[in-house]
């Protein structure tokens, strides 16, 4: 017989979760004004959210929390991370931030201007939030087969050439600081970014004298991919393939909140010492000075492991592989899911669970409140409620898709709980005809609404 797959950890401390009723679950959802955001994580049994920040250390990295160095300036902590940074990126300059969008703060303040113009691949919202805040224009040139869920492409998160050269030919070089490759597209659904792209990305940047940032948070597992997926790399460690990738790159900018698998932190990391000096100031400014910049001496050097352990391959298996096995069972369960499935999230099709529902009543919102009642499982809405209003004409933004994604984070459930959530599913799905009305916004921000968003039922 062969061997079954078994995770390479065992568990040395847990927390309780508790379930709750259907009845406690409608009154809890309706004073939610029905945006899960609003839940106690207490009123939640399993909770995806977001694999953001959520995952578990490892007994390596609580060790490390001990030998944190608190020293203001200098700290060994500092020096920790620098070389982990330096020995698994090739980057020589980096500052601290305490997390990806405060590393985005600091880089755009230092580089982009009113008027510029950021092409990318499917930029993140904080990513295209900082760049619209300061009045210049993300510029999406991701391949079109990434916008159809049924399309099999292994790298769905590539950039397309010719939208990219449309981009840097029609534009002045002084309006574009730089490309923003965002690794693994978080927005496209987790879909990685092959080498050969990286290389051909940072050859036309060549050509036109533009500099490349890669968007990181999720690079080990972009790496894992590669060496499944990509042509030359099978016989590559995951370390070798994130150097080769790092190649490509001129700096990087990192939510240490994804794959260095602690609670919170961030980074730039860059090759260029003027840079580096011009950005130290707005890291002064904004974050703190330049050997801590937000984070203390205990969450660098967890940072610093946590970069270790997220770049072996026996951990990217299992991790990248429960994502696989959710989204196995769902589509076992004839759910419709985006496809290839991502590496930290599955992404549900909610125009096709609820097809009769018109754009206006929020598909993707309703089927994620529809989860939660049947389970108490918080997965989170990437659809009309998320895209948000049009900043000149105020009016509703409708993406091509409406998607549920449910991320996983990080070491912190079992396959069990990936099969209670699927089953939960299946039950959601088997009842969608009797789901006629959606909701209704009653209440939104003017900017980044989906976060205090307020609906009623219709
Ligand atoms: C999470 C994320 C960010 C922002 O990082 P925070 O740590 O949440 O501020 C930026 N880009 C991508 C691709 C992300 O996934």
């Amino acid at each position: 017989m062969n061997l079954p797959y078994a995770e390479p950890y065992k568990i040395k401390m847990v927390e309780q979760i508790y379930n709750s009723t259907r009845e406690q679950r409608e009154k809890w959802i309706k004073d939610a004004h029905y945006n899960l955001f609003n839940l106690r994580s207490s009123q939640v049994f399993v909770d995806l959210l977001t694999d953001s920040g959520t995952g578990a250390m490892s007994d390596k990295q609580w060790a490390e929390m001990m030998l944190g160095d608190e020293s203001y300036a200098g700290a060994s902590s500092y020096y920790k991370m620098k070389d982990a940074i330096k020995n698994i990126f090739g980057f020589d300059y980096f500052l601290p931030t305490h997390q990806g969008r405060a590393a985005e703060n600091v880089l755009f303040s230092t580089i982009v201007k009113a008027g510029d113009i950021v092409p990318g691949n499917s930029h993140f919202d904080t990513t295209k939030g900082h760049i619209e805040f300061r009045n210049a224009t993300a510029v999406d040139c991701t391949i079109d087969e990434a916008f159809d869920t049924t399309i099999d492409h292994p790298f769905k998160g590539n950039l397309d050439l010719n939208k990219l050269e449309h981009v840097l030919s029609t534009n002045p070089k002084e309006n574009i600081p730089f490309i923003i490759v965002t690794i693994t597209c978080n927005s496209s659904g987790g879909q990685p970014v092959s080498i050969a792209n990286m290389k051909a990305v940072k050859e036309m940047a060549l050509t036109y004298g533009i500099p490349v940032f890669y968007d990181s948070a999720r690079f080990a597992e972009n790496a894992y991919f590669i060496k499944l997926r990509e042509k030359g790399y099978e016989n590559y460690t995951i370390k070798e393939i994130v150097r080769e990738m790092y190649r490509y790159a001129d700096g990087m900018t990192m939510s240490s909140k994804k794959d260095a698998i602690v609670n919170m932190g961030g980074f730039i990391g860059m090759r260029s010492e003027e840079l580096f000096r011009k950005a130290s100031v707005y890291n002064i400014m904004f974050e703190g000075f330049i050997t801590y910049g937000g984070m203390s001496g205990r969450d660098m050097n967890a940072l610093a492991q946590g970069l270790n352990e997220a770049t072996e391959f026996e951990y990217l298996e299992s991790r990248v592989g429960q994502v696989e096995y959710l989204g196995k069972k769902c589509m076992e369960y004839g759910i419709p899911i985006q496809f290839p499935i991502g590496g930290h999230a599955v992404f549900v099709d909610a125009k096709k669970m609820l097809p009769r529902l018109p754009k206006e009543e929020f598909a993707a919102q309703t089927l994620a409140v529809e989860l939660y009642l049947e389970g108490g499982v918080r997965g989170v809405e990437i659809g009309a409620v998320l895209a948000d209003r049009d900043p000149k004409t105020r009016e509703n933004r409708y993406p091509a898709l409406e998607l549920l994604r449910l991320a996983i984070p990080r070491r912190t459930y079992t396959n069990n709980h990936m099969e209670y959530v699927a089953a939960s599913l299946k039950n959601v799905a088997e009842r969608c005809d009797n789901i006629k009305r959606g909701l209704k916004i009653v209440y939104e921000a003017p900017i980044m609404r989906h976060f205090t968003v307020e609906f009623e039922k219709l």
